[in-house]
């Protein structure tokens, strides 16, 4: 499978950029779609200007209005087990950074990304235009109640904790889809794989996690 906005290694961080994708390699990540889309992705137009010469190290960091954009590696981990092929219509709660709405938009057909504070919003939607990303659409809303305009979804990734599943998302997963969401308290969660099969819904746990708080309707209260 061949990423999407493929081509755009021209800018001074080109040499960073491969280099994340080798750290990454080297932490057993072998996909190369996700290798590809690791290399091509500049993460340094996603990250505040103050953190701009950290853009690619394999580090989380602060993205302003309290939240952060995770390590690669583990966006790269929770990106595997949602099993991409490249034809999915996918929701992301929590836009964040845009960063990850990114590489999402790199490994799948389309995405809807939907995030509760504006100025995130329409921080990542002026760096995914920067960035060349055209399959991505942005929501300003609350994402436990999902995006139900473009239901169904093959894919949801939520990148918050919440204390449970958002009902909303559930009814919103395709037959067959997959849901990748962090359960818990604040501040532990276990990252919870939810397959929607014939004869119901099968939940999987992938190990602890820590998000930022989901904070919604089905989330936590703000
Ligand atoms: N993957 C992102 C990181 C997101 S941090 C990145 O690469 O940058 C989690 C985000 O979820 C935060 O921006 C937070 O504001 C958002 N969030 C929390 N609760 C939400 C909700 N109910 N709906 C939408 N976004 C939410």
């Amino acid at each position: 499978m061949e990423p999407r906005h493929v081509g755009r290694g021209t800018d001074s961080y080109g040499g960073y950029r491969v280099r994340l994708a080798e750290t990454l390699r080297a932490q057993g990540i072998r996909d190369l779609a996700f290798l590809k889309a690791f290399a091509e992705t500049p993460r340094h137009l996603f990250v505040p200007e103050a953190v701009r010469h950290r853009a690619y190290e394999d580090a989380a960091l602060p993205i302003g209005a309290g939240q952060t954009i995770s390590r690669p590696f583990t966006q790269a981990r929770y990106l595997e087990a949602l099993r991409l092929t490249g034809r999915e219509k996918v929701l992301e709660v929590g836009t964040g950074s845009g960063y990850e709405t990114a590489l999402l938009g790199a490994l799948a057909d389309q995405v809807f990304s939907v995030e509760r504070v504006l100025t995130l919003a329409e921080a990542a939607l002026h760096a995914l235009r920067a960035a060349g990303v055209r399959n991505v659409s942005v929501l300003v809303g609350d994402g436990t109640l999902g995006w139900s305009a473009y239901a169904p979804y093959d894919t949801i990734l939520v990148s918050a904790g919440g204390p449970e599943v958002p009902s909303p998302l559930l009814e919103q997963l395709a037959p067959g889809g997959r849901l990748l969401i962090p359960l818990g308290a604040k501040g532990a969660q276990a990252l919870t794989l939810i397959q929607r099969t014939t004869d119901g819904v099968r939940r999987t746990s992938l190990g602890d996690a820590r998000f930022v708080p989901l904070v919604g309707e089905h989330g936590f209260d703000a």
